[in-house]
């Protein structure tokens, strides 16, 4: 059992999924089966859905939030949402940096920073992913790529370093079915929790390290089980009320 002051974390990443028809009852079996869990839960939905979980999830223990964000303001940004719009639609976590930004839409460990950035002037908590590729382990560079990626955020948030949520997610283990042993996690979750304490010792230790990479009700428990393991960043499994549900009871 995870013994630290943290709080668990279990979110879910809706990704491009869902229908104001089928988050319907999504949304309320969560809604309903949040009461007799420990663990702080949360969704990330698609924009579109903002205001359908807002009005699902209001009053409830359960947070919503975004997958992502624009990084300027406000402006001429065709098809962008800005953090004051999701600010506005009450959400409580922004999803910054995931693997599929930075592969499909060649996001850098800069932009993800400045987004980072706007989470939070907009008083909302970015969860910032981070994590290596399977050619990036193989050639050992796990640990290099996880510390440049923490440290461009790092640098950006300066003083707001305990208002962030991170999220250790392999790129080889995301859709695929292939987790990382939970001691395989640990060691990079450690890492990132030092390199948090290279900056602000005290804060190092409240920071939340979610694990993401196909996380299931069979091998959460394993997983959240580990020192610095606080939660989960939950792709395929949060599309199921029953079984992002039974990961946060394995918490
Ligand atoms: C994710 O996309 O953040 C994720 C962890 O996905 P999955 O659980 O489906 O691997």
């Amino acid at each position: 059992m995870n013994v630290t002051m943290r709080t668990i974390l279990i979110a879910g990443n809706w990704k491009m999924n869902g229908s104001l028809a089928s988050n319907a009852g999504l949304l309320a079996g969560v809604h309903a089966g949040a009461a007799s869990s420990t663990a702080q839960l949360a969704v990330c939905v698609p924009a579109p859905y903002l205001a359908q979980a807002q009005a699902a999830l209001s009053g409830s223990a359960v947070a919503w939030g975004a997958q992502d964000v624009s990084v300027h303001e406000a402006g001429a940004y065709t098809g962008e949402v800005s953090a004051a719009m999701l600010g506005d639609f009450g959400c409580a976590y922004v999803i910054v940096g995931h693997s599929e930004r930075r592969s499909y839409h060649g996001e850098s460990d800069e932009l993800v920073a400045q987004k980072a950035t706007r989470v939070l002037a907009s008083g909302m908590v970015p969860i910032v992913c981070v994590g290596e590729t399977l050619a990036e382990r193989e050639q050992g560079a796990t640990d290099a790529v996880v510390i440049r990626q923490l440290k461009a955020v790092l640098e950006a948030v300066g003083q707001q370093l305990g208002k962030i949520v991170i999220a250790y997610e392999p790129v080889w283990a995301i859709g695929t079915g292939k987790t990382a042993t939970p001691e395989m996690a640990q060691q990079v979750h450690e890492l990132i929790r030092k390199t948090l304490a290279q900056y602000d010792a005290a804060a190092a230790q409240r920071v939340q390290v979610l694990y993401g990479g196909s996380m299931k009700p069979d091998n959460a428990r394993d997983l959240l089980a580990m020192p610095d393991i606080d939660g989960g960043l939950i792709g395929g499994a949060s599309l199921k009320a029953a079984d992002f549900l039974a990961i946060a009871q394995a918490a």
